[in-house]
């Protein structure tokens, strides 16, 4: 990276530092990019699975008409690589600047569990978890450890109906609670961290436009630009979230150690 490139981005990491010591209320919206470098495939940008695969299986009318090839490729996607994945050096700095409470709420479009498992506590996972898998009919909850996918598709054990992943599919509805608690955070935010997501699923994306609406400075980490980069972005940082998130998060430290 040229000279010039690297001090810019300095500044830049230096003066989303001070909003984030500043701010009342800091929210982190984050994407598949966010847990790209633990080894999790992002559904666009370059290597997406968008190149391989195509988005109609994971619609909810494709999976319920065809259960048994929809778990197949649920299990591939997702049950088999998530299972494998641990958090990355992103994950840790959100974790360690919400234990320095300058992060008050994450919003996740991810369903990994790996803010969790990095030590976030204030999760609102807005597409659902991949830790329980769900009774379509009956609402029963199955932990995901405790249902064999060996043979697909699983059933429930009270009701036999076909079980589903605790998961958002396209076409499906948000959960309420999680729509009613992303939208009350993100309209208590004054920063907005927008961190590896294309903005390209509705309503999630929507949440961004949301914030800055309503006064929220908006900082986004992503090696590519996005829909938002030109239009509601006020600092963007190009690159990817394990390397960006620990340099601004010391940054964030000094700047409360020098007070
Ligand atoms: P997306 O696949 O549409 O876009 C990924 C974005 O991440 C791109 O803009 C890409 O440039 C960026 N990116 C790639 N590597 C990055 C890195 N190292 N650091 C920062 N950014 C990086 O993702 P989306 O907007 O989240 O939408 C896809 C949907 O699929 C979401 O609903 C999400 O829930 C789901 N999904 C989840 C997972 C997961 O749980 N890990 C994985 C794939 C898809």
């Amino acid at each position: 990276m040229p000279e010039t490139d690297g001090s810019q981005m300095e500044k830049k990491i230096r003066d989303t530092a001070k909003l984030l010591k500043e701010a009342d209320y800091v929210v982190a919206f984050t994407g598949a990019g966010m847990s790209a470098e633990s080894g999790i495939p992002t559904f666009r940008g370059s290597d997406g699975l968008w190149g391989k695969y195509d988005p109609e299986l994971l619609t909810i009318g494709s999976f319920m008409a065809k259960p048994l090839e929809g778990w197949q490729l649920v299990k591939d996607l997702f049950f088999d690589v998530i299972s494998a994945a641990r958090p990355n050096p992103g994950h840790y700095a959100l974790a360690e600047l919400e234990h320095m409470h300058r992060l008050h709420c994450i919003i996740t479009q991810n369903i990994d569990y790996l803010h969790q498992d990095a030590g976030n506590r204030v999760v609102c996972e807005f597409h659902g978890t991949i830790k329980s898998i769900i009774c379509p009919k009956c609402s029963r909850l199955y932990p995901s450890a405790s249902v064999a996918l060996s043979q697909l598709p699983p059933h429930c054990a009270d009701c036999q109906t076909v079980l589903k992943p605790n998961f958002v599919f396209f076409d499906e509805a948000i959960p309420v609670d999680a729509r009613e608690n992303a939208r009350a955070a993100t309209l208590k935010a004054d920063v907005m961290l927008v961190i590896g997501t294309s903005g390209a699923v509705p309503p999630a994306c929507y949440l961004p436009d949301i914030a800055r609406e309503n006064g929220a400075m908006i900082i986004e980490i992503n090696p590519e630009p996005t829909q938002y980069t030109k239009r509601i972005t006020d600092i963007y940082l190009n690159g990817n979230a394990g390397d960006i998130l620990p340099k601004l998060v010391a940054e964030v430290k000094s700047l409360i150690e020098t007070l």
